[in-house]
């Protein structure tokens, strides 16, 4: 039902499995605001699913704006999907706008693929605003936080959108049924070269209060779940504001949970999708971890077994410290499975080979290798870097490793990635 001056709107997310909770996290923004609890809200999985719920909403005569929200790995896909879509849906009551960090990186680029519009910045106030704003039938372009193509085919923006307290945001879409980790802390200070999240989220860190965090707990285990998952870049960082941890505040939030959730649910802290810094691993954060969490894996951000690459990524902290981690936490009971970064800036044959060998050190004292392949990311300071190649007799001592089930991870498809987004970069420096 409207009344005058409003307009009927639906909200369709191109909704897909990576990336998913971004949605769920705009999902629960939506739900949280009274002006926007009601709209209807579908998730659409692929380009089928996208243009069938479009089409519904168009007949009950709503207004469509589709969300696109995607990292810059699955950009040249979701441009591929768009462009799909637009292929059977002509219709300007049918609004595209994408968000998330690489449109936030890149909003010319973005919207040359052909969306409409780009949300700049963390999308929970900003999605409310825009959608409030198509229900006024206000235009979107005017938005704070919304860039558009102007008509001389430069971007229009228009500032970027405030960044939240999460406190005060549900962590997820609980009206729609879709949960996710519960985001402790968003933004980081650690300035790693290669990495998004500073630019996306900010250098400082923010934290989601104990209070709020268990609030949300109790909610999950009352609605039946077992185990409980935390989102943050670096776990014992929370309650801190700067590298040195805070473990009275890791402690009050982990036993909080834990008293929440009882003996037999289960606390996963440490592990996916959160990781640890390897000088965070000490005996004292380790005996913690081990009165509370359910894991006994943990994931060690480790990334070179070389110092100058380690310094020229602003890692801020060295190799050994990689290898003491890894002993402490083996030590301690834990599985630690470490993070590695291949063909990363400034890599020689000698610091290929020191990170090799580091790796076989590391997998004769018990860690697993998560492998992953540098991509020159937008917004991050190393975006305009060439991924090294990896060489045939590199590349075999990785996948001997993998035979032996001592390192996994998609570092072969992020390869190809790496190449398709130098390819992008240099198609639009050419347009
Ligand atoms: S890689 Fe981890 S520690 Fe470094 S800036 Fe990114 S989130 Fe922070």
């Amino acid at each position: 039902m409207t009344t005058d001056g409003e307009r009927a709107v639906a909200v369709v997310w191109a909704y897909r499995r990576t990336g998913k909770f971004a949605f769920h996290v705009l999902t629960g923004a939506l739900e949280s605001d009274r002006a926007t609890r009601e709209v209807p809200l579908e998730f659409a999985n692929g380009v089928d699913a996208v243009v069938a719920a479009i089409a519904a909403h168009r007949a009950a005569g709503r207004r469509v704006l589709v969300g696109w929200s995607f990292y810059s790995p699955d950009f040249l896909l979701m441009a591929a999907e768009l462009a799909a879509v637009r292929a059977r849906v002509v219709d300007a009551e049918v609004v595209h706008v994408a968000g998330g960090v690489h449109a936030t990186a890149e909003p010319l680029q973005t919207l040359q693929r052909g969306f409409d519009l780009v949300a700049v910045g963390e999308g929970e106030r900003l999605v409310v605003e825009l959608v409030s704003a198509a229900l006024r039938g206000a235009s979107l372009a005017e938005v704070p936080g919304i860039a558009s193509l102007a008509p001389d085919g430069a971007v229009r923006k228009n500032g970027r959108a405030e960044r939240i307290a999460l406190d005060d945001w549900p962590p997820f879409g609980p009206r729609h049924d879709r949960f996710g980790p519960i985001e402790i802390t968003r933004g980081c200070i650690y300035a790693c070269r290669f990495c998004q999240t500073p630019f996306f989220a900010g250098a400082v860190f923010r934290h989601r209060s104990v209070a709020n965090v268990r609030e949300w707990v109790r909610y999950l285990v009352g609605r039946g779940f077992k185990d409980l998952r935390f989102l943050t870049p670096t776990s014992l960082s929370y309650g801190a504001t700067g590298p040195d941890p805070d473990l009275d505040a890791v402690e009050a939030l982990l036993a909080g949970v834990r008293e929440d959730i009882g003996p037999e649910r289960r606390l996963w802290f440490g592990t996916f999708p959160s990781e640890v810094r390897p000088e965070h691993v000490t005996p004292a954060s380790m005996q913690l971890l081990q009165r509370y969490v359910s894991n006994r894996a943990i994931i060690v951000g480790g990334q070179s077994g070389s110092d100058a690459v380690l310094r020229h990524s602003r890692r801020g902290h060295d190799a050994e410290v990689v290898e003491r981690a890894v002993a402490l936490a083996v030590e301690h009971g834990f599985k630690p499975h470490v993070d590695f970064l291949f063909g990363m800036p400034g890599e020689g044959a000698s610091e290929v080979e020191a990170t090799l060998a580091m790796m076989d050190r590391l997998v004769e004292r018990g860690a697993k290798v998560h492998g992953h392949t540098f991509m020159p990311l937008p917004g991050t300071p190393f975006r305009r870097a060439t991924a090294r190649t990896i060489t045939p007799a590199v590349r075999q001592r990785l996948r001997n490793l993998a035979s032996r089930g001592m390192l996994y991870g998609q570092w072969e498809q992020q390869e190809r990635t790496a190449r398709e987004l130098e390819a992008t970069r240099a198609g639009d420096r050419t347009r």
